[in-house]
């Protein structure tokens, strides 16, 4: 008997444990591919906000939500490694840029190198996903502790507390998301053959709002 030819089974598979099973379509897992609309709602407010109400964060922010909502939303139609591996890249050019602005601010480089800035902790970043992908969730633990210290000396050295009611909306958002991210990998909260619903598309929904309150954060205490 023959086995049916499902699309994008010619690319090797990517490895990151989900429950939603793949059907046998283009889009091969339909709850977390959609979910990453709201990437590309809040990307877009976010550019809004920069043309409109002079948000200086909304650009950057704003093409990096919107660069990983299609990176996700690809990498989840097809489940292939290559697209997995631009999944997590588009992630890292989020951090990168945060971690570039913090320079900025702190005055260790000048604004008109942003994008420099910004390669210097991308490109070592990507290279170590590409040829070690073992580290993957070591590098992406490495730059959100690094950027939680850091943000926390700097809102410490304008005398503020770290868990300022911006703050406490971009981190709560994301903490609400990686425990839906664990639910949902660790198969503990589980319906696999539920394709409108699954915790792993939460955790989407809150990585947009996390980088959305994040960019409203900055804004509100880089000024
Ligand atoms: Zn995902």
């Amino acid at each position: 008997m023959n086995e049916p030819i499902c699309p994008w089974m010619q690319y090797p598979r990517g490895n990151f444990p989900l429950c939603e099973e793949a059907v046998c379509e283009w889009i091969r897992q339909p709850a977390n591919t959609f979910s990453n609309v709201g990437f590309f709602i809040l990307g877009a407010f976010l550019i809004y906000l920069y043309s409109v109400k002079r948000s200086s964060h909304g650009l950057g922010f704003g093409i990096c939500t919107i660069l990983i909502g299609t990176a996700s939303f690809i990498a989840h139609a097809t489940g292939a490694k290559l697209f997995s591996f631009i999944d997590f890249a588009a992630i890292f050019s989020a951090f990168s840029l945060y971690a570039a602005k913090n320079m900025i601010y702190t005055n260790t480089v000048k604004i008109k190198n942003v994008l420099a800035v910004v390669a210097l902790f991308f490109i070592p970043a990507v290279l170590l996903l590409f040829y070690i992908p073992a580290l993957r969730e070591i590098i992406f633990a490495t730059f959100v502790i690094g950027l939680l210290v850091w943000e926390s000396k700097i809102l410490k050295a304008q005398s503020k507390p770290f868990l300022i009611r911006s703050n406490q909306k971009a981190l709560g958002v994301f903490l609400f998301g990686a425990i839906c991210l664990a639910l949902d990998s660790s198969r503990l909260v589980c319906d696999p053959h539920n394709h409108f619903f699954q915790l792993h598309a939460v955790w989407h929904l809150s990585c947009a709002l996390s980088i959305f309150f994040l960019a409203r954060h900055l804004d509100q205490h880089r000024p």
